[in-house]
């Protein structure tokens, strides 16, 4: 239950039931909107099948080259359970011990992906032609290409419950549930806010509902049926005439293998053979008529540690042939292939809200062509969950904010920006404040999963940072616009909420080493009172490789938790660097795009207060899709003479100094960095430290040979007197240091006081012949940088093309 459950946390869809579609049960009517006419909708479905067809050899997948763990045992048995049906080689007459039933093939596996990848390497490796049959989704295709059938059911039901028919036919069944004591009339869609609705949406009093995704099989929908009373299982139907449908692919069949071998796919392959007795008897009657090269495969969903698994009789009597794929055994595979099946389950959800979504708009003429970039484990399950009250406000604010709306084919096209604005509303609206817990709160009491436990040290809170504006000498023009940029949208996010100013997320600050960039990031979460995630990437990567993309995920979660946060990413040409060097593997790849969705699921949540802050040397090395989602690209660069000037200043502000000439010393540190001017600063000021450290032992030997001299000569000479000589004649030494001027530096030596004498324009001379700059203003490096500053950089060329891509 792993993958499942973990998954079903992750995005937060509670108990989940069955992905065997049990609750399709196939209406009387017949593809609606193709005329009502049985043959007419038949012609339509089969047009439709037929495009479905794909050549094998062009899936792009195969067996030497497989993207899953895929073990020689499951690669031989499917091959050769397949050979009979869809080999070249004719098999010879006499042999006839092939029944019609082997002609099926039950694929078990935990993620649909992995299988239909495996179904597309068997049809590359038989050069065979492949259907792959979603049921659920070609009923939706119908619907949307020639049915008008979709909103035959809207005018007599709610709008989210026609989108939640649609999750039904797209995962498989779902529950509408409402906790027995929860009160209705906080949910009843008339004590609505917005009367904004459309005829559809206000019908009926019909209580709101949750979509509860499911990932599980059938069977365990039905225990949960029985065993929990709290949950109102609803059965939703998707329109599609079973007899239609199965009478249009035995005609694609044989026409088909007339000419090629074909295998035919049909995921969940109990949606179809459980769902009415007519169902099963038609497809066991075109299995038996079916002849020549035709295998059909499929699928039925399998949780990756379930020690069994159930399949219905309905389904085994037909699928005798079950092939469980199992996953590795070995350690790094095992986790490879875990993150892998994870990361299927969450496209399977986000794929299947999108179209719940997708739906709910259409039904209502409206369409988004950005829901990709609603992120599933936050605004996108609660959009779909609540998609009829969002709808009303996510409209009005679309409107207000788009002098010029767009419409295609009589659709208004909003933004998914725009839905998560009408969630914002509703879950401020008394009715969302009943229905949907704040986001933010109900996260931050979430305890920390395994992955947040491993960067919790990492973390900075904005009282321990200790850096300030105040501590950085020069680049007063960049503190400035990152404190309208930065600091504004994190202490003040309701000044954001409007249509054209979004909060920024992302910038990224660019220039020689020791420019001073950390410590512009470490100000900027210090003063904007945000917890500081400084991580960085190569140990995310090495430390925790194979689970990387858990860590990105990790860190997103957890800098929601500790929002207001900054994510800051020293070096980010490491883990972002571009995808098409040669070097690049999988990993990396993988690292990139998880953070590249997360970094964009921010973008769409306007009340989240979280900032990436990147750094690099090396801009010239970043993806350019990295490039263009950093709203800002900031150069710090090496500092000019004044620059230089302010720095020495700022570095030297809290040490005794004597005659030191500030514009001397910035012009003789040509070149040097902030860092470059540090180190001179730090060389110097040791000069003095050396120096006192010298006398002291220089005072101890003469102490020493005093006492040798008094006891070898007694005298009577007044030691007060030598003493107070000798006093005087350190002080003479030390010219620089002020009588009775007494600091923390101060040394006493058995009653005689030896003071650290200020730092001098000779001692940081001296010091410049140690220290030199690190990089030279003319080198390579430099002018690969400054040339990426003319074109991405603030006010580069390139600049203009980014900022109407942001706004
Ligand atoms: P970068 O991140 O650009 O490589 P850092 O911010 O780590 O550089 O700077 C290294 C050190 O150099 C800092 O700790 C600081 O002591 C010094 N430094 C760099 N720039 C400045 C500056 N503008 N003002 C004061 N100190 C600076």
């Amino acid at each position: 239950m792993e993958h499942g459950s973990l998954f079903a946390s992750a995005i937060g869809v509670g108990v989940g039931v069955g992905i065997g579609l049990v609750s399709a049960r196939l209406a009387g009517d017949p593809i609606s909107g193709a005329g009502g006419d049985g043959r007419a909708a038949g012609a339509e479905v089969e047009a439709e099948l037929r495009r479905l067809v794909v050549e094998g050899r062009e899936s792009g997948v195969t067996f030497d080259d497989f993207p899953y763990y895929l073990s020689e045992e499951t690669k031989l048995a499917l091959t050769s359970a397949a050979f009979a049906y869809l080999s070249k080689t004719n098999l010879p007459k006499h042999i006839r011990v092939l029944s019609a039933a082997s002609r099926t093939i039950l694929l078990c596996g935990p993620s649909e992906p992995f299988l239909q990848t495996l179904v597309k390497g068997l049809a590359h490796h038989f050069e065979a032609r492949l259907l792959l049959l979603d049921i659920a989704e070609f009923s939706l295709r119908i619907h949307n290409k020639y049915g008008n059938a979709s909103s035959a059911l809207v005018h007599k039901k709610s709008l989210t419950e026609s989108a939640l028919d649609k999750v039904s036919d797209l995962v498989g069944s779902f529950n509408f549930f409402r906790k027995k004591d929860e009160p209705t009339e906080s949910l009843n869609r008339e004590k609505n806010i917005f009367d904004m609705r459309t005829s559809n949406c206000c019908a009926g009093n019909t209580p709101s509902v949750r979509v509860h995704v499911s990932l599980l099989p059938s069977p365990l929908y039905n225990e949960l049926e029985d065993s929990d009373d709290d949950e109102i299982l609803v059965r939703r139907s998707w329109n599609l005439d079973e007899k239609i449908l199965i009478q249009s692919l035995y005609k694609i069949i044989t026409s088909i293998s007339e000419s090629s071998p074909v295998i035919i796919y049909i995921r969940d392959v109990n949606l179809l053979l459980g769902v009415s007795d007519k169902a099963h008897s038609m497809f066991k009657k075109m299995l038996s008529k079916l002849s020549g090269k035709v295998l059909i495969v499929g699928s039925h969903y399998l949780e990756s540690d379930e020690d069994s698994y159930y399949v219905d009789d309905d389904v085994s009597d037909l699928f005798p042939f079950i092939l469980e794929t199992k996953p590795p055994t070995e350690n790094t595979q095992l986790v490879k292939w875990k993150t892998q099946m994870e990361e299927d389950i969450r496209k399977t959800v986000s794929q299947v809200l999108t179209n719940v979504v997708a739906e709910g708009l259409s039904a209502n003429s409206l369409e988004c062509d950005d829901l990709d970039s609603l992120d599933p484990d936050d605004d996108f399950k609660a959009i779909a969950n609540y998609l009829e009250e969002i709808m009303a406000p996510a409209v009005s604010y679309h409107l207000m904010n788009n002098k010029d709306p767009e419409y295609r084919s009589g659709k208004l096209i909003i933004s998914s920006q725009s839905l998560s604005h009408g969630l914002r509303v509703f879950q401020e609206s008394s009715l969302g404040k009943d229905t949907v817990e704040p986001k933010d709160d109900a996260k931050k009491d979430t305890p920390d999963n395994e992955f947040e436990k491993l960067i919790r040290p990492m973390v900075i809170p904005a009282s321990k940072i200790g850096v300030t504006f105040d501590d950085i000498g020069a680049l007063a023009d960049i503190k400035e616009s990152l404190q309208e940029l930065v600091m504004l949208p994190l202490k003040r996010p309701d000044l954001f909420t409007g249509g054209l100013l979004k909060p920024c997320r992302g910038i990224l600050l660019f220039g020689p080493p020791g420019t001073g960039k950390t410590m512009l990031a470490k100000a900027i979460a210090n003063e904007a009172g945000a917890t500081f995630l400084n991580i960085s990437m190569s140990t995310v990567l090495s430390k925790w490789y194979g689970e990387a993309e858990k860590m990105i995920r990790a860190l997103f979660s957890l800098a929601a938790k500790l929002a207001p946060a900054i994510v800051f990413i020293d070096e980010v040409d490491s883990m972002l660097g571009r995808r098409d060097q040669a070097n690049e593997n999988e990993l990396p790849r993988r690292v990139k795009n998880e953070f590249m969705t997360h970094w964009d699921g921010l973008l769409s949540k306007t009340n989240e207060r979280i900032l990436v802050l990147a750094a690099t040397n090396r801009p010239f090395d970043l993806d350019e899709a990295i490039v263009r989602r950093f709203e800002h690209r900031v150069m710090v660069g090496l500092p000019t003479s004044e620059s230089r000037e302010l720095i020495l200043k700022k570095l030297l502000a809290k040490e005794k100094v004597e005659g030191i000439d500030f514009k001397e010393l910035a012009t003789i540190t040509e070149g040097y960095s902030g860092s470059d001017l540090k180190n001179l600063c730090v060389t110097a000021a040791y000069r003095p430290v050396r120096e006192l450290l010298q006398k002291e032992k220089q005072k101890e030997k003469d102490k020493k040979d005093n006492a040798v001299a008094v006891k070898e000569e007694p005298v009577t000479k007044d030691i007060s007197q030598e003493s107070e000589k000798e006093n005087s004649e350190t002080k003479k030494d030390m010219p620089e240091t002020k009588q009775g001027e007494k600091d923390k530096s101060e040394k006493s030596v058995e009653g005689e006081t030896v003071v650290l004498r200020s730092l001098t324009m000779d001692d940081l001379r001296q010091a410049k012949d140690q220290v030199g700059a690190s990089l030279a203003s003319e080198s390579a490096t430099m002018n690969a940088i400054k040339q990426w500053n003319e074109l991405y950089g603030k006010g580069g060329s390139r600049q203009k093309e980014q900022l109407t891509y942001f706004l």
